[in-house]
């Protein structure tokens, strides 16, 4: 992750937010990289949602409205959420180190022969950490003379026995306090309850108070689904991992609407069309895993919860959350529909019924998703200068292509200010001139530039150009003409 982190900053992917004066921890902000290949992966998400989507199990396209709402809706939208009284995680202190952690994120080894103290470590540790650790602290102990168990099934009574992850003392963590992850701010001049509103922590909500006026303003009917992205934010006790657990972040999300029958069929053409999505963007299957999240886990909203993980490289050889499918049954509308006072029932004039449609909801991290793809990009090659490259599908890559004139002199740089003007009209493509062009091959391949087209002495005798492959390193020519034609083909396959 380290280096992962270091070449995003080094080419201008992804910044400390704040970083001039040392970060504010939870913030990034995507640099000029970053940026084009989060809206690479959010525009292939738009287009198959709602452009271009998916053909339902009748043959003909399904239907996908998109909106986008404001970040801060009426307050009483999280009362009815459940957002207001549960949206919480359980937050543990302690009082020597000063940190704070997450209860459910802490695992403590517990000594099977009920001797000495548990010690405490953070979910992520990896076995060396935990050796080293034990190797100082317990008295000989190894990892095998203990059970592992997660802080917040210990009864907090026993929370004496244990020490805490960053001290060498027992007895420093508090009891875990329920901490709400919302935040706040005042509507208006005045800063009382009365003003009080809630950054959304989730987009769905602006999707479920517009779904009436989506309804009636495009005649949809059931079974059908409201997509949007944008900004959420949470008050994460922790965020960690670079942008995994941040707190502000991007979703993509889809409402499904389906009659209750009807459910179990919508749950498995989803999954599979999730699936069929991460593939396509070139994160494989066997890096996924499904994880059917057990009831006791379950969101207070969802029957049923598939979580599409992906093996990050902090949480290999496990997977962590990459996208949430739920089954939101039919909570949210009736819940916004009993604290608005507003009718939310479908009509189905067929057959003269009305009935509150249940739901499905794939609900993507969009930043998280361009963590996925950079890692799953992330290719040490020893054998070249660079040392590394970006394998991106070339659909994804932020540059398709780079132009790259042989010398800053001679007729090179025309020719290649001509291909760029070219080009540029249907690819976001890079004009390279400075530089020797072994330095130039390696920026682009930390960027995971796919093409590098060079203009050479032979350009002008034969008008024919050097394609450089990113994966293979190797050459060919290609005439002037065909460029765009090479172009076609070998970004829209991929
Ligand atoms: P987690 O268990 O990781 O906290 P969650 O189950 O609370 O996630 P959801 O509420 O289901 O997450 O949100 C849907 C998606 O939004 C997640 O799958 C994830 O991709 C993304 N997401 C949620 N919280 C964050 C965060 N703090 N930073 C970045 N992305 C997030």
């Amino acid at each position: 992750m380290k280096d992962i982190v270091s070449l995003c900053k080094r080419r201008g992917f992804i910044f400390a937010a704040s970083d001039i004066y040392g970060g504010l921890n939870g913030f990034w902000d995507y640099g000029p990289l970053g940026v084009e290949l989060k809206n690479n992966l959010r525009d292939r998400w738009w287009k198959d949602m709602v452009i271009t989507p998916p053909i339902g199990p009748d043959g003909s396209p399904i239907e996908i409205l998109g909106v986008d709402s404001a970040i801060i809706q009426n307050p009483r939208c999280w009362e009815a959420s459940g957002h207001v009284g549960g949206f919480c995680d359980p937050m543990v202190d302690c009082r020597e180190s000063k940190k704070r952690y997450r209860a459910d994120h802490v695992f403590v080894l517990v000594p099977k022969d009920g001797e000495g103290f548990s010690f405490a470590f953070d979910k992520d540790d990896e076995d060396d950490v935990i050796e080293k650790r034990l190797q100082k602290l317990a008295k000989g102990k190894k990892v095998e003379d203990f059970e592992r168990t997660m802080l917040d099934q210990i009864d907090p009574a026993e929370f004496g026995e244990i020490i805490g992850p960053d001290v060498k003392n027992p007895g420093t963590l508090t009891e875990p306090r329920q901490f709400n992850m919302m935040f706040h701010t005042f509507v208006g001049a005045t800063a009382g309850d009365e003003n009080k509103a809630y950054l959304r922590p989730e987009t769905c909500a602006g999707i479920f108070l517009n779904y009436k006026n989506v309804l009636d303003s495009n005649r949809a009917k059931v079974p059908f689904g409201i997509a949007q992205v944008g900004k959420a934010f949470r008050n994460e006790v922790t965020p960690r991992n670079f942008v995994f657990r941040s707190r502000e972040f991007e979703q993509m999300e889809l409402e499904w609407f389906c009659e209750e029958d009807e459910v179990p069929m919508w749950f498995d053409f989803w999954l599979e069309e999730r699936t069929r999505f991460w593939e396509s963007v070139g994160i494989p299957k066997s890096e996924l895993h499904f994880l059917n999240v057990p009831k006791e886990d379950l969101a207070h909203y969802s029957s049923r919860t598939i979580d599409v993980e992906y093996r990050f490289p902090f949480s290999a050889p496990d997977f962590d959350e990459l996208e949430g499918i739920a089954h939101r049954g039919c909570f949210d509308l009736t819940q916004h529909q009993e604290f608005s006072g507003t009718k939310l029932e479908y009509f189905d004039q067929a057959n003269n019924r009305r009935f509150l449609p249940h739901v499905i909801e794939p609900s993507t991290g969009l930043t998280r998703g361009v963590l996925a793809l950079i890692c799953q990009a992330y290719t040490v090659d020893e054998s070249r200068p660079s040392g590394v490259y970006l394998d991106f599908k070339p659909s994804m890559a932020p540059k398709k292509a780079a132009i790259l004139p042989l010398t800053a002199k001679e007729d090179h740089v025309p020719t290649a200010q001509k291909l760029y003007m070219d080009l540029r009209e249907d690819y976001n493509v890079d004009l390279d001139i400075k530089q020797n062009i072994g330095k130039r091959y390696a920026r682009q391949d930390e960027i995971g530039t796919p093409f590098c087209f060079t203009i050479d002495n032979e350009t002008s005798k034969d008008q024919s150009v050097t394609v450089r492959h990113r994966n293979t390193m190797e050459q060919e020519r290609v005439s002037l003409d065909n460029v765009k034609a090479f172009m076609k083909e070998h970004i829209s396959k991929a």
